[in-house]
């Protein structure tokens, strides 16, 4: 990553490095790892850590000439900590690179079920998915029947948050931003109804028409616009789970919103979250996920960047929606 980025981000805010070693071996009196690299993550909360340090921000700013820093699977090759041994696959905060050295050991998963693609512990088995269940079942307080919106409804979060509410027995509506997620959503994920956001001038007719009895729980991804339009439908004591505003990453000045007045008339909860506070229930969530998987009862879509140089056109591409479903970006298959 060359320097702090402002506005949208472009590949040329990153290059690839081919001159950089690594020894393959754990230094002397070091409690890290060293790993390969195998699938690497892209992720939207990434592009705020390229921004010039700001108080207050969940995600620390990277240091300009230092690699990209994102959820990966990995192999250990050498270790000098007791919870981890060559040959173990894990997930966690990684480089962008081959080989990384991680000595931040903190919510690093050794990789226990392997009947699964490994690159589901970028996405359904990972971050994201803990996000999904953390968000769902910890913010919204759902209840069978309850009408859910969900918005960037077919990436990486929101096509596992859609299952879970169908799998709850409630009614599920879904925006994406083309005809391909649409109908992913439609037919793929099983939600009652979708739709195109670029293709819906006014966003407050369009839930008018999805939720004419109004909206029990929104689950936020992208903020702006959709947001305010949401406020206009809720239900009486609904909830609102924050947990990304994409439509805002790449503004120097973020939107207003205009209709939280909303709020009280209607009793609304807003309730923020970040998954790092929820890591704890990551055994449960598997108990809970891993069955439904075997089942079929879940199902997840990833779009898969072949190649460590793919990585810089694979993550922009979540500013302007190009991947389908879950982005990962194959580094070596073992
Ligand atoms: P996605 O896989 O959904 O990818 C991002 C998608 O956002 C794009 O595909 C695009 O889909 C949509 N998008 C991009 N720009 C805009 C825009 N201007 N307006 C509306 N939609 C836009 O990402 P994730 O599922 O990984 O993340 C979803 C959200 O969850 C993000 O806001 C992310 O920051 C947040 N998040 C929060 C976490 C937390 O701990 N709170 C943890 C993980 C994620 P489309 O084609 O539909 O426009």
């Amino acid at each position: 990553f060359n320097d702090y980025v402002s506005g949208f981000p472009k590949e040329s805010d990153m290059h690839v490095n081919v001159s950089g070693t690594i020894k393959l071996k754990v230094p002397e009196g070091s409690n890290g790892i060293i790993v390969k690299n195998l699938y690497l993550s892209c992720d939207p909360y990434m592009r705020n850590r390229m921004k010039k340090p700001v108080s207050g921000s969940v995600a620390n700013s990277l240091k300009p000439g230092s690699p990209i820093v994102g959820y990966g699977v990995a192999k250990v090759l050498d270790s000098g900590h007791p919870n981890f041994k060559k040959g173990d696959l894990v997930w966690g905060t990684t480089g962008w690179e081959e080989y990384s050295l991680i000595t931040d050991l903190q919510n690093f998963f050794k990789i226990q079920h392997t009947d699964v693609p490994l690159s589901y512990y970028t996405g359904i088995l990972g971050m994201p998915g803990m996000t999904a269940y953390a968000g769902f079942y910890e913010i919204c307080s759902p209840k069978k029947g309850e009408h859910v919106f969900i918005s960037s409804a077919s990436g990486a979060v929101g096509q596992l948050v859609g299952q879970f509410a169908k799998l709850l027995g409630c009614y599920v509506v879904g925006s994406a931003g083309s005809k391909e997620k649409v109908d992913l959503l439609k037919n793929k994920f099983k939600f009652d109804d979708a739709f195109n956001y670029k293709e819906e001038p006014d966003l407050d007719a369009a839930l008018k028409r999805y939720f004419p009895e109004g909206i029990d729980i929104y689950f936020e991804n992208v903020g702006g616009r959709m947001l305010d339009a949401v406020l206009l439908n809720m239900r009486v004591h609904g909830r609102i789970a924050v947990c990304g505003m994409i439509s805002q990453y790449n503004l120097d000045k973020p939107e207003g919103v205009h209709n939280l007045m909303h709020v009280i008339y209607k009793r609304v909860r807003i309730q923020g979250f970040t998954v790092f506070d929820y890591y704890h229930l990551y055994t449960k969530f598997l108990d809970l996920v891993l069955p439904h998987i075997a089942e079929g009862k879940i199902v997840y879509v990833e779009d898969i960047a072949e190649g460590l140089e793919s990585g810089p056109a694979a993550l922009i591409g979540l500013f302007s929606g190009l991947n389908v479903g879950k982005q990962v970006v194959l580094v070596s298959h073992e």
